[in-house]
C-alpha cells in the first residue's frame, strides 16, 4: 500500500469502529455456558490486505473463541484432500434459508447437507478430515487453522468443555447424518472434532488474516507460505457469499456485496478477492446469530474502501 493507500485504511477501520459503537441491541450467545460470560462491550476491527499489512482497532488484540468462522477453514482442508467436485457432491453449496443448526434441511434432502458452513454440513466436512482417530484429526485441522492464521492457534479449554458438555443438539445432527450414510466417520468423533474445531482461540488480526489468505490466492501474505490451491479459493468464497450469514445471507450480499463468515462468538470476516479481508469482533448477536456490531462495522469499512463484487 501506498501512504495515501494505507491513510485510506486506517480511516475505514476507524469509521466502522465508530458505526458499530453507535450501534445497539443484540444479545451475547447463551446456549453455550462460555459465551454468555464474555464482555459484550468489546468491540475491534481489523483489515489485513493480500499484500500482509495489517491494520487494527480497538480490542484487536482480545481473543475470542472461532466458532463457526472455523467451518471455512475445515471447508478448505478437507477440499485439498477430496478436490472441489467432491466437496460440492458430498457437501453442497446452496443456502439452506434456516438456521445454522436446523435438522430441517436434511430431513428435506434426504441427508445430505445443503452447505459445509451449516452445522449439519460442518460436521459432516470434519468427518471427512483424513486420520485414524480423533486426536489425529484433530492436530491437522488445529495446523491448518494456524497456517491461515501465520501463528500457532490453540483451543481454550474453558470454551472446549463448556460447548462438549452442551452440544446434544449437534450431537442428534451427527446421528442424522449417519444414518443417512451422509457421516464419514465414527458419528460421535465427528461431533468432538467439529466442536474443537469451534473452540479455538482467534484476535480480529487473526481472523482478518485468514481472511487474506484467501483474498491473496491460498497464500498467506504474512508468512507467505501457500497454505491452499489458488483453484480452491473461488468455490470456498462462494460457499461463503451463499451461507456465511446464515438465514440473513442474502441480506448480506444485497447490502454488502461480499463474501462472509460470523461465528456465535462475535467474530465476523469478510473477503475482497485480490485485496483484502475485514475481520470485526464483537459479542452481542441478532436472531440470526451474526453479531450485531461486527456486520455494522465490517459494511461501513467496505462501504468506505469502495468494495463490493457485484458493483462494476
Ligand atoms: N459451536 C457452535 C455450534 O455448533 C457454532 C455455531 C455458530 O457459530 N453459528 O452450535
Amino acid at each position: 500500500q501506498t501512504e495515501t493507500g494505507r491513510a485510506r485504511i486506517e480511516e475505514a477501520i476507524a469509521a466502522g469502529y465508530a458505526a458499530a459503537q453507535a450501534t445497539g441491541g443484540g444479545k451475547n450467545a447463551d446456549y453455550i455456558p462460555f459465551l454468555a460470560s464474555v464482555p459484550p462491550d468489546l468491540l475491534a476491527v481489523a483489515v489485513v490486505t493480500a499484500e500482509g499489512q495489517v491494520f487494527k482497532t480497538g480490542d484487536a488484540d482480545y481473543a475470542f473463541a472461532i466458532e463457526s468462522i472455523s467451518k471455512v477453514f475445515t471447508l478448505a482442508l478437507v477440499m485439498e484432500a477430496i478436490g472441489a467436485s467432491a466437496v460440492h457432491e458430498k457437501l453442497g453449496a446452496d443456502p439452506t434459508g434456516l438456521p445454522f443448526n436446523s435438522v430441517i434441511a436434511l430431513e428435506l434432502h434426504q441427508g445430505k447437507p445443503l452447505s459445509p458452513l451449516v452445522n449439519a454440513g460442518a460436521i459432516a466436512a470434519a468427518s471427512l478430515v483424513a486420520g485414524s482417530d480423533a486426536e489425529s484429526c484433530w492436530a491437522s485441522i488445529l495446523d491448518n487453522q494456524s497456517r491461515f492464521a501465520g501463528r500457532p492457534i490453540a483451543l481454550s479449554p474453558e470454551v472446549n468443555s463448556s460447548e462438549q458438555a452442551t452440544n446434544f443438539h449437534n450431537r442428534a445432527i451427527a446421528w442424522l447424518l449417519y444414518s443417512a450414510g451422509t457421516c464419514y466417520s465414527d458419528p460421535m468423533r465427528a461431533v468432538d472434532v467439529y466442536t474443537r474445531q469451534c473452540s479455538t482461540l482467534v484476535t480480529t488480526v487473526d481472523l482478518a488474516t485468514m481472511g487474506a489468505t484467501l483474498a491473496s490466492g491460498g497464500v498467506n501474505p504474512v508468512t507467505k507460505e501457500r497454505v491452499i490451491a489458488g483453484d480452491h479459493v473461488a468455490p470456498i468464497l462462494a460457499e461463503m457469499m451463499m451461507e456465511g450469514l446464515y438465514t440473513s445471507s442474502g441480506d448480506w450480499a444485497f447490502n454488502v456485496g461480499l463474501p462472509a463468515k460470523s461465528g456465535v462468538g462475535g467474530g465476523i470476516l469478510a473477503v475482497v478477492p485480490g485485496k483484502l479481508a475485514i475481520a470485526a469482533f464483537a459479542p452481542p448477536l441478532d436472531d440470526a446469530g451474526n453479531s450485531v456490531r461486527g456486520q455494522v462495522a465490517v459494511a461501513k469499512v467496505a462501504e468506505i474502501l469502495g468494495y463490493n463484487l457485484f458493483r462494476p
